[in-house]
């Protein structure tokens, strides 16, 4: 494109001419340096680039060394490194804090490398943008820009220096101007007009920085760096630094500028043909980073708005913790897959001269940040990679992937380089690439901009083959995220990508594909964009042991359900019960995400319901009770890796649910008898869907409320031992009944303090039928592998029959006494042969049956030593044949059922990745 625009003589030696931005000749540089790249570094196609980074460079290097010595710059440790983002000189105030950051620094010599003023560099984009789309509103977006410049610099500087920056920036403002005019008229703007354009957010805040540092007495030059760094440009995201170029532009640039304290632009640079340019998006860091290495620098210190790199975004993952240390490669790899903390290259020039990186917090200047450094510190100083192999997580969103398939690729030598040319030669940038060994498919990563000029040009390269059917298809597959888990410490431990893929799945999450490099620093996963987040925080939640966050439906807030919440109130306030169970410290924490449905009403939350007033809450914005709604509600979150919902009514409706949400992998927790005594077929299928999948169904309070009976009977049988035998008193009021009915009291009187105590149902026949307790004696015998139904247990009724009709209970309780003599003369035969009379359901393995009945047992036998409502369950197994396994204590009552779930959701939660 021809430009030629109305721009004045530039205070920074650029002009512009046809066709493109070159310079004058006033840098004195040659035309072209002898384009020497210090490091071939192309953009991996490979994921895992950085493992063969060689540790120590080339033979190159030494003519670095060689050449530095004969000029003048004094290099090496008195000089120190800083870099501060674009937040960190985001108003007039925060400079100040710079300035006062760069003056505390004592080092002899210091090199100040700054981003443009927060948001300038997407200000500047954008006029960019607006000017090519003809879109004149560009001119106003330019003023707002300027106006942003010119107050901070009037709330900093005064006199000379005000007026010095303030006629460079009109200056500069009246160039951009007529460059975006042109830009406007020609509707195109090459990368060299736009590399120029949004170069100027740097020039502007380090030439007010250096100012205001110079303002208070510290003498201080600011540097161009488009007069020293060279770069050679290799595409649209990436250019290879020309160190030896670069060098000797700082040489030059010293010996004319010899100051201890340099304010040095990030981000721009020229082409060895002195064309401005950039080190493109986020560059600065790779800036500092190519100074400190000319430089041979002692440290680099990087100055942002966070404490330091975290084992995930702390935005997507509000428990990720500060990483203290990092190695080079894991920082690059960290960077690389997303965590934008760092520019993935920045390591690459200083890991050569092993010059350390500290990330710090400019808002925060307590935290001690995170040092990247070639090995990562001792590790008894880094408690993190004690625990985990894996040091963090980072995601890239916005990709597509390609999926080349065909039998006729398997064993043709060259596909894969076609495939790659092909992809090369569009100048996609492929971020991961996965091959199964079949050669059968070759998959990868490109971003999502990219996948249709990839595919179109994929088609038509393999056309042919397509056509003869040698390859089957070329597949896109949109809207896909790389989650990707990086750790030095991976590549010795085995089990970690079992660990990962094990908490993956437990989230119900799909993994597309596949990578892992043979040097193991990091295991790459694609999957759906929008599970991303929840995918991170559930593994991020299962390596790092932080609190693991589990969606919490409760359905039945009644008695039981009511106590529950109770509980999690408080051991929300106290950290003390989880903490204790867990044997962990204050890291072993579940936090829920609560929502609540009764049976009229349900109460859904955007976020968690407060405990302390969820009767209130519920009260005030209760809606009516929707089942449906009120799981897709608390299962549709895409963040929140686990859903349980906690099953706390009798209701045999809500129970025929569970299959389906299990299904959805949504874990079901319940003291509901109704599915597990339910008809066999559906329990069997129900037991069946949860054997194959992650999704967790615990029911410990089903039988013997909090007492550890489903899970004692469980492990015997899992550690290889046969039951033979369940004998038990499973029902808190009916041990009540027969533990007090001694003596010469009256059957009738004993049920009525039951009653009046609080043990029995409202109406105490459905305790005295013995219903509830055949629901357990069958949930027992398929829980030991019998296939029974409910119909196949003999129940002894110990309801009169004249009285099963009665109206309610309080009628029945009047009637009761007319009955007493039966029971007293069954009690007296008992006591007459030392016996007594307990009500027990009995399991019988070996016959493959069940009975509940009034049985009599020898006075020194455990069943008759019982007290108050106490729940007793004998196992005889194949190893406990002679004597059983006991398992005794209060089996009735709201706490302790409550205290049951409550342990079934603690071991959801451990075996969901929680501390344990
Ligand atoms: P600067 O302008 O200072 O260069 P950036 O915005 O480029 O700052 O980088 C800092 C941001 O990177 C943080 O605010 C944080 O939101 C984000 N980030 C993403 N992943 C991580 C991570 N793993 N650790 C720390 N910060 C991260
Ligand atoms: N200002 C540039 C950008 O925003 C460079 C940087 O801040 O690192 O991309
Ligand atoms: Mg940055």
């Amino acid at each position: 494109m021809a430009f030629s625009g109305p721009v004045s003589a530039s205070p920074y030696s650029y002009k512009c001419a046809s066709g493109a931005l070159t310079c004058d000749a006033s840098s004195n540089r040659k035309a072209k340096v002898t384009s020497f790249s210090f490091l071939p570094f192309q953009h991996p196609p490979i994921y895992n680039f950085i493992s063969h980074v060689p540790s120590s460079y080339p033979s190159a290097d030494v003519s670095v060394d060689e050449s530095l010595e004969k000029g003048q710059l004094p290099k090496g440790h008195n000089w120190s490194i800083h870099k501060f983002g674009g937040t960190c000189v985001g108003n007039s105030q925060r400079i100040g804090n710079v300035v006062e950051i760069v003056i505390k620094d004592d080092s002899e010599r210091k090199l100040v490398v700054v981003s443009a003023m927060s948001k300038v560099t997407d200000m500047m984009y954008d006029l960019v943008d607006k000017a090519q789309s003809r879109d004149d509103s560009y001119v106003s977006a330019l003023e707002t820009i300027l106006d942003k410049h010119k107050s901070t610099a009037i709330d900093l500087l005064d006199g000379d220096e005000l007026a010095s920056f303030l006629s460079r920036l009109h200056y500069d403002i009246n160039n951009l101007k007529a460059m975006l005019r042109a830009i406007y008229i020609a509707g195109h703007a090459t990368e060299s007009f736009s590399d120029f354009v949004v170069g100027h957010g740097e020039l502007w805040s380090a030439q007010m920085l250096s100012s205001v540092i110079r303002k208070s007495g510290v003498d201080c030059t600011w540097m161009d760096t488009r007069s020293v760094l060279i770069v050679n440009p290799v595409s649209s995201t990436l250019v290879d630094p020309d160190y030896l170029g670069s060098e000797k532009g700082l040489e030059k640039w010293f010996s004319e500028n010899p100051s201890k304290t340099i304010i040095a632009t990030g981000f721009i640079a020229s082409t060895p043909q002195n064309i401005p340019t950039t080190l493109k998006r986020d560059g600065s860091d790779f800036s500092a980073a190519i100074m400190a290495a000319l430089l041979r620098a002692r440290q680099i210190t990087i100055w942002t708005d966070v404490d330091g790199v975290y084992s995930a975004d702390p935005r997507k993952v509000s428990e990720a913790v500060i990483l203290k240390t990092l190695s080079y490669q894991e920082a690059w790899e960290m960077s690389y897959f997303g965590a934008n903390v760092l520019h993935p290259r920045t390591m690459i020039p200083v890991m050569q001269y092993d010059i350390p990186i500290v990330i710090r917090n400019i808002f925060n200047l307590s935290a001690p940040g995170t040092i990247i450094c070639r090995h990562s510190v001792s590790e008894n100083e880094d408690r993190q990679s004690l625990e985990s192999p894996v040091k963090g997580f980072a995601t890239i969103d916005n990709l597509a992937l390609v999926n080349v398939e065909g039998t006729g690729m398997a064993g043709v030598p060259g596909t894969a380089s076609a495939i790659f040319g092909v992809v090369k030669d569009v100048g996609a940038n492929v971020i991961m690439i996965s091959q199964a060994s079949s050669e059968h498919s070759v998959c990868f990563a490109v971003p999502e901009k990219e996948v249709k000029v990839v595919a179109d040009a994929l088609e038509a390269r393999f056309q042919q083959a397509l056509g003869a059917g040698r390859l089957s298809q070329v597949a896109v597959i949109p809207n896909c995220s790389i989650l990707a888990a990086v750790g030095q410490k991976m590549a010795s431990t085995p089990g970690v990508s079992a660990t990962l893929f094990s908490a993956l799945a437990k989230a119900n999450i799909n993994v597309r594909a596949i990578a892992q490099g043979c040097s193991e620093y990091n295991i790459t996963v694609v999957v759906k964009r929008e599970e991303c987040v929840k995918a991170l925080r559930a593994v991020h939640s299962r390596f790092y042991l932080s609190r693991t966050t589990i969606a919490m439906g409760i359905i039945g807030p009644g008695l039981i359900g009511s106590t529950l919440l109770d509980q999690l109130r408080d051991q929300v306030l106290l950290d003390l019960l989880i903490s204790h169970i867990h044997g962990s410290g204050p890291q072993g924490k579940i936090s829920h995400d609560l929502r609540i449905a009764g049976s009229r009403t349900m109460l859904l939350n955007e976020t968690s319901i407060d405990l302390s007033r969820w009767k209130e809450v519920q009260k005030d914005k209760g809606e009516k009770a929707d089942l449906r709604k009120f799981v897709q509600h608390v299962h549709g979150n895409h963040f929140i890796p686990n859903t349980v919902l906690v099953d706390c009514t009798a209701d045999s409706e809500v129970a025929s649910h569970y299959y389906d949400w299990l299904r959805q992998g949504i874990h079901v927790i319940t003291p509901n008898k109704k599915a597990n005594s339910g008809p066999l077929e559906q329990y069997l299928k129900l037991r069946a869907l949860q054997r194959q999948s992650y999704a967790h169904y615990f029911y410990e309070a089903t039988v013997g409320a909090g007492l550890p009976v489903i899970t004692t009977l469980q492990s015997v049988l899992e550690t290889g031992d046969k039951i033979l035998r369940v004998e038990g008193i499973f029902s808190g009021t009916l041990s009540f009944i027969f533990n007090n009915f001694i003596g010469a009291r009256a059957f009738s009187d004993v049920v009525r303090e039951a009653k009046e105590a609080g043990y029995t149902e409202p109406d105490p026949r459905d305790d005295l039928s013995g219903a509830d307790v055949a629901r357990k004696v069958i949930i027992l015998a398929r829980e030991s592998g019998l296939k029974l139904e409910l119909s196949d247990i003999p129940v002894e009724n110990l309801v009169p029959e004249p009285l099963r009709v009665s109206a309610s209970g309080e009628e029945f309780l009047q009637q009761l006494p007319q009955f007493d003599q039966l029971m007293a003369e069954k009690q007296q035969d008992a006591s007459e042969a030392g016996e007594v009379l307990r009500y027990v359901g009995v399991v019988d393995a070996v016959n493959q049956n069940g009975a509940v009945e009034l049985r009599r047992y020898k006075k020194d036998h455990p069943f008759a030593q019982l007290s108050g409502s106490d729940n007793i369950i004998a196992f005889t197994t194949e190893r406990y044949a002679k004597q059983p396994l006991i398992v005794r204590g209060p089996g009735a009552g709201a706490e302790v059922t409550a205290g049951g779930v409550f342990s079934d959701v603690l071991r959801l939660a451990s075996y969901l990745g929680a501390p344990s």
